[in-house]
């Protein structure tokens, strides 16, 4: 008894850490086998399927990184709207995180907005409600925010990442790599005047630059990317789930906020020190 429960605390400890971070049923589902259970029988009736090793060609044909990257750029590049940019990330299967995700996290906020926030990747309940930042931290965004004068009517909200990460973990370089073409063109279709980039992935991913958040943070810096008609100036400051474990910090927060607050409210674009041309 004593080593059932020992084992079972040791099971339960291995899949915290591996993300589980919530439990939805009594029996772990496994996916991947369900995926190739024939249809007509039950799936607890199914011998489990051995997996045939692939011949040497079709594990060459198997989509890598690279064609991920390109399916990406294609259906990004196609979208004419924000919704069509919805559906063809729904239809998107070239990033690892859908296959562990309730939920396609993709905007929330109001589309016709010109001030963009682009934070990381989803958390739990992000995930649960498929829309980004309604968890704690971004109930402290929404506080500042509105100190500000502004509210999830005024601002459109969105992610690098369109999955959670399992448990929260760092999203890996390809994972990143999959969604960029949609989050490139994401920002050509939304034409904001202004961008936050909330955290250091986002502020290096975006701004292609090495500097960790605490140097990037309070520098306006023009994003862009080819193709795009104008820059647009980006502000890099610090993220919200940092600021709750980090309260001090709040401060440097606090002035990245007032920045951006003046440069929306007279219209400037703070890189330049010029009026902003809108598109
Ligand atoms: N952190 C993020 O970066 N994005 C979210 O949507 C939630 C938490």
């Amino acid at each position: 008894m004593g080593q059932d429960r020992d084992r079972a605390l040791t099971d339960l400890q291995w899949l915290l850490e591996a993300g589980a971070d919530e439990a939805i049923g009594e029996v772990a589902p496994d996916r991947l086998a369900a995926d190739r259970l024939a249809p007509d029988r039950p799936a607890a009736a199914q011998p489990r399927p051995s997996a045939p090793r692939p011949s040497a060609p079709a594990r060459a044909k198997r989509p890598g990184a690279g064609d991920a990257v390109a399916a990406a750029s294609r259906m990004a590049t196609a979208a004419d709207s924000v919704q069509a940019l919805r559906a063809a990330l729904a239809e998107f299967d070239g990033c690892p995180l859908k296959a562990t995700a309730m939920n396609l996290c993709f905007a929330d906020g109001n589309p016709e907005a010109k001030i963009m926030l682009i934070g990381e990747a989803p958390g739990a309940e992000e995930d649960r409600q498929g829309r980004p930042f309604v968890g704690v931290s971004g109930q402290l965004m929404d506080r500042m925010l509105a100190c500000i004068g502004l509210d999830r009517s005024s601002v459109y909200i969105t992610n690098l990442l369109f999955w959670r990460p399992p448990g929260n973990r760092t999203p890996t370089a390809p994972e990143i790599a999959s969604c960029i073409p949609f989050v490139e063109r994401h920002i050509e279709l939304v034409d904001p005047t202004h961008l936050m980039l909330v955290g250091g992935i986002s502020a290096k991913t975006l701004l292609g630059r090495g500097d960790g958040i605490l140097r990037q943070r309070g520098h306006w810096r023009h994003y862009r990317h080819l193709g795009m008609a104008r820059p647009i100036p980006a502000l890099p400051t610090l993220h919200p789930a940092y600021l709750l474990r980090q309260p001090a910090q709040k401060r440097l927060a606090w002035r990245d906020y007032l920045s951006f607050h003046r440069a929306v409210r007279d219209g400037l674009d703070p890189v330049t020190g010029g009026a902003i041309r809108a598109g």
